[in-house]
């Protein structure tokens, strides 16, 4: 039956590849369109977000969800992940206390043993006990006068660049150590990409838009109007995946679907700090978002690269880079601007004004952090953020009636439940036998080569214009343990 199904997926980021992949092995007919040149080359992905302690602001349960999703990503795209830990710092002019978080890491630390106990291949941060670490002033002051280790493993040479570099004067204390990877977009694609191509059932389309999307009146589901080399096509699909990234209403205004959503556009700076070897974890020094002191995300890469969030106006966030829809259009309208960044590139002194405002926004805490030069344009876009709070971190898809799913997810961890609910959904058609739900293990088999994936995602940083020490990542034997 699932054979003569076809199903279009419009829009190639993590979402729209992750979704053609899972039905694509489970024997349906997919198309994902994209039309850009590659696939996942969208918004920047760098954080896992296994257990969502970038954010104060969301709920318990919205991190612990991020957790449980952050363990499912990781087991399907297990090269991607930048296997480092990150510290979280409270700076003295934050208002926040350090103990504040530590309540939440319990929770946490609780939950991923529950995991680990229902499924043992769940295990795959480091052991619960080990979901994170606190340090005192004195046991930061301690490692200081350490050596930096060339590979470090465990949680106090992971600390040892932090006690260095960091005015430590300027943090209230503890510092936290917690087992919060990278993931590296590059290296995502390049996963997905090969999954893809070792699915007979998915045809992958780059460089293909879709113009115009009616409902077929032949035939139960929907007419696409696509463009691929020159040539407009019209093709029949039964069933329409809606995977538009900050596009997805102007797909529902193709079919008068009605839906609420905000659009973001907002930046990460790349920096080489010259002369720097050591490997680092991520630092995060928290701060109000939108305020002069917002947060700063202090992000490595391979050989001295950083790269840096910074959440004020003048960095990461832009004035009236968030944007909603109105009652007229499901499709909220960014500036032209922004619009020029995304379709064409940035203009060079804006790179070289905002970079340095980011590498000035770290150096407040790291004082070495110095002969450090711009070293490509930012890591870029807009995302899609469904309903109306800016704040919200965990989303999934929507359904409309006519065979139609809309995937709105806001962190790339999301995809598998978005996936095992549209495959729910095609079971309840009939499109798919009920033995499909929730047997998604099939999609962690999929082993393939580091070394590949190194070789395609520097193919893809050359493309992308990114240097190529974008596409290293540590390997999982740089897990931090005690
Ligand atoms: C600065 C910044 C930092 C971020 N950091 C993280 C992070 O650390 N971790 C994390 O998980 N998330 C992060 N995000 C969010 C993340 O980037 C998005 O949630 C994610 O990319 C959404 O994936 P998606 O597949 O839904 O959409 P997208 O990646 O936007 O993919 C949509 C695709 O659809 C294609 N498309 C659109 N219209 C058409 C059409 N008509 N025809 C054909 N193709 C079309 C587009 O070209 C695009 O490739 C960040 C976002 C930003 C802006």
């Amino acid at each position: 039956m699932s054979k003569n199904i076809k199903v279009a997926v419009i829009g190639g980021g993590i979402a729209g590849s992750s979704i053609s992949i899972y039905l694509g092995k489970l024997g349906l007919n997919v198309t994902l369109f994209e039309k850009n040149e590659s696939i996942v080359s969208g918004p920047p992905i760098c954080h896992l977000h296994a257990g969502g302690n970038l954010y104060r602001e969301i709920s318990d349960a919205s991190c612990v969800t991020l957790l449980k999703e952050s363990i499912d990503l990781l087991k399907m795209y297990p090269n991607a992940i930048d296997y480092r830990p990150t510290i979280l710092a409270v700076p003295l002019s934050d208002s926040g206390e350090p103990e504040d978080i530590i309540p939440r890491l319990e929770i946490l630390k609780n939950e991923y043993e529950k995991l680990i106990e229902e499924d043992s291949s769940n295990q795959v941060l480091c052991s619960s006990k080990e979901y994170y670490k606190i340090y005192s002033k004195e046991e930061a002051l301690q490692l200081k006068n350490k050596n930096i280790v060339k590979h470090p493993h465990t949680f106090d040479e992971w600390m040892i660049p932090m006690a260095k570099n960091t005015n430590l004067e300027k943090l209230k204390f503890p510092l936290i150590m917690v087992q919060e990877y990278g993931l590296n977009i590059f290296r995502l694609s390049a996963s997905a990409s090969f999954m893809l191509e070792s699915c007979k059932n998915a045809k992958v389309l780059t460089n293909t838009k879709v113009l115009n999307v009616l409902k077929d009146k032949h035939k139960d589901g929907y007419l696409l109007e696509y463009k691929k080399d020159n040539k407009v096509i019209n093709e029949h699909f039964d069933y329409l995946i809606n995977s538009a990234g900050f596009k997805t209403g102007s797909i529902d205004d193709m079919l008068n679907f009605k839906k609420e959503r905000l659009v973001e556009f907002k930046s990460a700076y790349v920096t080489q700090w010259e002369g720097c070897k050591d490997i680092w974890p991520e630092v995060i020094f928290f701060g109000t978002r939108g305020t002069p002191q917002g947060m700063g995300q202090f992000t490595p890469y391979a050989n001295g690269h950083f790269q840096i969030h910074g959440m004020t106006e003048d960095i990461t966030l832009f004035k009236n880079g968030l944007v909603k829809n109105t009652s007229l259009s499901a499709q909220p309208k960014l500036e032209n601007k922004f619009i020029q960044k995304i379709d064409k590139s940035w203009c060079k002194s804006d790179v070289e004004l905002r970079t340095k405002k980011a590498i000035e926004h770290i150096r407040q805490y790291i004082p070495t952090f110095q002969n450090v030069k711009v070293a490509s344009k930012p890591l870029y876009g807009a995302q899609q953020i469904p309903g109306l709070e800016a704040s919200l971190r965990t989303a999934d898809v929507s359904f409309e009636e006519h065979r139609y799913a809309r995937c709105e997810i806001v962190k790339a961890s999301s995809v598998l439940t978005m996936s095992d609910l549209i495959v729910k959904e095609l079971v309840s058609l009939g499109f798919l036998s009920k033995d499909c739900i929730n047997k998604r293990d099939f999609l962690y088999k999929d082993k393939i080569n580091d070394e590949q994936i190194t070789k395609k995602s520097i193919e893809l940083c050359k493309q992308r214009n990114y240097p190529n020490d974008l596409a290293y990542t540590n390997s999982p034997i740089n897990k931090c343990n005690s």
